[in-house]
């Protein structure tokens, strides 16, 4: 069995120094432990997210460390015993050991202790459960944290129902760790617990259940995790109008060979229905942010249509007109919804465009057309759209002359300079 980790950087950076020498001047050496994601991905040799830190010391003990180094303090979640460290504007959660006393499946009142067993007691999952000591010897309380880290078994501490009846969100958290970290056979008997229990997200507040979700979807391939979470029912909860997979799983297979990180907002548009008023319903209901609401109801827009045999011409109006996020959105979702196994290269030659995509300025302008005899007002804005859809139908190659005696002809038509509107 592995009993320690090489010393990692990340384990002996000036700042996480600095915490562990604040709390090891007040408690003993040792008192302090890496625990969580830092300690599961090192055994895995994925990287590391955030740093968290499990400590013997009690929180009004770990302020007091913290002050006493000049390191500043902040009481996050102070009645769990979570007190964030901040050094050089760098983040460390540090948690003290704890038990929960109750708990109601949203939130959980707990006692400190000093017995890293119990702690490990109530993590989430054996693979979460295990703890680093800063010279990177491990303790592993549950006796298969470890193991089950390498074997990608996703195994709650204890029993799935119990554990889940005490936190709804352990049902999301499961499916999220089986997606980055999964291999083999999923539990049964957790997937059933997921199952029978899959309403009770429904009392979790939106926001935690939103950032699980998209944490899942930001896995390299969680098409299986998330094929499972629609069989237990769960997806249902979170995206009442859940469709058809299949563009969603020709989405993330599109995704290996194309650059950059999984996006899981394009990856959530393609769960979601292709209407831009039923989307904007569920994402009131999943309370993302207003960017993230604002992509994927433009993601739902279907004008123009967009297809592989789409000209450049037409490709470049439509990334005028919609920009090249939506553009290109569009791009990947209409790619999915046309299946598995085609030539990819015309899609691929629209996203090249939207790329590079530079958007072209009308050389004209509003004082042009004021200087041209339209008087101040809303006439201006109608001769400009004008003027700017005859340029755009010409494939935005005019230039500012050609553009200009446009404009001047477009005033002749209107056939009267303003006093009407
Ligand atoms: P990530 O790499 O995404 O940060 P993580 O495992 O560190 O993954 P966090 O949400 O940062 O996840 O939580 C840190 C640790 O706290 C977990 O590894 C787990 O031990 C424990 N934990 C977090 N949420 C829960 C929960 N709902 N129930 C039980 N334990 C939890
Ligand atoms: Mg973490």
């Amino acid at each position: 069995m592995t009993d320690s980790v090489d010393v990692q950087p990340w384990m002996i950076t000036p700042q996480v120094t600095a915490v562990f020498d604040a709390l090891e001047a007040r408690g003993r050496r040792g008192c302090a432990r890496f625990v969580g994601g830092c300690v599961r991905n090192t055994l895995l040799g994925a990287p590391i997210g955030d740093i968290d830190i499990a400590t013997t010391l009690t929180p009004d003990l770990v302020t007091a460390a913290l002050k006493a180094a000049g390191i500043r303090a902040v009481p996050t979640g102070i009645d769990h015993g979570t007190v964030t460290a901040v050094v050089d504007g760098v983040p460390f959660e540090v948690t003290t050991l704890r038990r929960d006393v109750s708990t109601d499946g949203r939130r959980a009142v707990v006692a400190f202790t000093q017995d890293w067993a119990q702690d490990a007691q109530r993590r989430d999952f054996t693979l979460n459960a295990v703890y680093a000591d800063r010279d990177g010897t491990l303790s592993d309380p549950t006796g298969r944290g470890v193991a089950d880290g390498k074997a990608g078994a996703i195994v709650f501490v204890g029993e799935a129902r119990t554990r889940i009846e005490e936190d709804s969100l352990r049902i999301l958290r499961f499916f999220r760790f089986l997606a980055w970290y999964g291999q083999g056979v999923p539990d049964a008997g957790a997937l059933q617990a997921c199952e029978d229990l899959a309403g009770s997200i429904g009392n979790l507040p939106a926001e935690r259940t939103s950032r699980e979700l998209l944490k899942l979807l930001s896995a390299p391939d969680p098409r299986l995790a998330v094929e499972l979470m629609a069989r237990a029912g769960v997806l249902g909860v979170l995206l009442p109008a859940d469709r058809d997979r299949r563009e969603f799983r020709a989405l993330v297979g599109n995704d290996s060979g194309m650059p950059g990180l999984p996006d899981p907002v394009l990856r959530l548009a393609a769960l979601l229905p292709q209407d831009r008023e039923a989307v904007l319903q569920i994402m009131d209901r999943m309370r993302l942010s207003n960017a993230e609401r604002h992509r994927l109801a433009e993601a739902a827009e279907v004008t123009p249509v967009i297809g592989p045999d789409m000209g450049m011409k037409a490709a470049r109006e439509c990334l005028y007109l919609q920009g090249a996020t939506a553009f290109s959105d569009r791009v990947r979702l209409a790619w999915a919804a046309s299946g598995e196994g085609g030539d990819p290269s015309p899609w691929r030659n629209l996203l090249d465009l939207a790329e590079g995509w530079v958007r072209p300025v009308l050389p004209v302008n509003g004082k042009d057309a004021e200087a041209a005899g339209v008087p101040r007002g809303p006439l201006v804005g109608k001769v400009l759209a004008e003027v700017e859809a005859w340029w755009m139908a010409r494939d935005f190659g005019d230039g500012r002359e050609a553009v200009l005696a446009r404009l001047v002809a477009v005033i002749g038509d209107t056939g009267d300079t303003g006093d009407t509107p």
